[in-house]
């Protein structure tokens, strides 16, 4: 994952859309595949405003074993549907070694949680897809703790990786996590992967979203991946920090003021 390794960034084509240093690249998205009605319309909605990567996940890690646990295989059926009719390319949450096949087969990325940033049989699996791997910053991980995270992968043969800051446990409470975006200069200095930002989940309330959207792109980051639904109100999970599609559509017109997207 070092610069001493390959000094050039990694570059990589996800459903058509270039990752790296060239472009700034938005992933959009619900926190759950809900439905089919819900995955479609969102797709929809993110192909007529440029957005070409969708975010769901089928398999949701929760804090509470009776909270929504996501809809599994039967999501990624939708999701696979949804990408087959509207030709979004899919970021969607792998948990367990044993649906690896399933969900590289249904997404065009492989997201790794934090919570598994450090599960080691999961990562040495995924260093065996033939899809890149969005892995997220563990939420008490520190920088070489990451990198060394995402050389588990590499190691395996995938050299598509997406390093992912999603926010940092802290003692502040004014946020679900603090969103540290002090990592990202000295991540695209130490390495040569793409580095990526969730607003969602580092600050855990939606009207921080676009503020804290722009300073990612502001702080050299390579793409950010937000939580965005058309009820954010009605979410299954992670509601208060989902924006909804006109805060999206107005976010993405500041963004394409400072940068090309896509
Ligand atoms: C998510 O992206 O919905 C998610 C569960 O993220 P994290 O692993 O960063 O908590
Ligand atoms: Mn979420």
């Amino acid at each position: 994952a070092s610069r001493e390794m390959k000094k050039d960034d990694t570059r990589m084509t996800i459903a058509g859309v270039n990752v790296g240093p060239t472009t700034f690249t938005v992933v959009a998205g619900p926190c759950s595949c809900e439905s089919e009605a819900l995955v479609m319309r969102t797709a929809e909605f993110l192909v007529s405003k440029g957005v070409k990567l969708l975010r769901a996940g089928a398999f949701k890690p929760r804090t509470s074993p009776y909270a929504f646990q996501g809809m599994g295989l039967e999501g990624l059926k939708l999701l696979a549907k949804v990408r087959e009719k509207t030709g979004v390319g899919i970021v969607t949450e792998l948990m367990d070694t044993e649906y690896a096949s399933a969900v590289e087969e249904a997404a065009d990325v492989i997201q790794i949680g934090a919570r598994n940033m450090q599960n080691f049989s999961l990562l040495k699996r995924v260093g065996k897809c033939r899809k890149p791997v969005l892995l997220k910053r563990g939420m008490s991980a520190t920088l070489d703790e990451w990198l060394m995270a995402a050389e588990y992968i590499l190691a395996g043969g995938n050299y598509d990786v997406i390093l992912c800051e999603r926010g940092v446990r802290t003692f502040a409470d004014h946020s679900r996590n603090t969103l540290d975006l002090s990592v990202v200069p000295p991540a695209k200095a130490l390495s040569h992967l793409p580095v990526f930002v969730d607003p969602s989940h580092g600050t855990g309330k939606w009207a921080y979203v676009p503020a804290m959207s722009l300073a990612a792109l502001a702080s050299g980051a390579d793409g950010l991946l937000v939580e965005a639904h058309p009820e954010p109100d009605k979410a299954l999970s992670d509601g208060p920090q989902t924006i909804d599609f006109p805060t999206l559509e107005k976010l993405l017109a500041q963004l394409r003021q400072v940068a090309p997207i896509l």
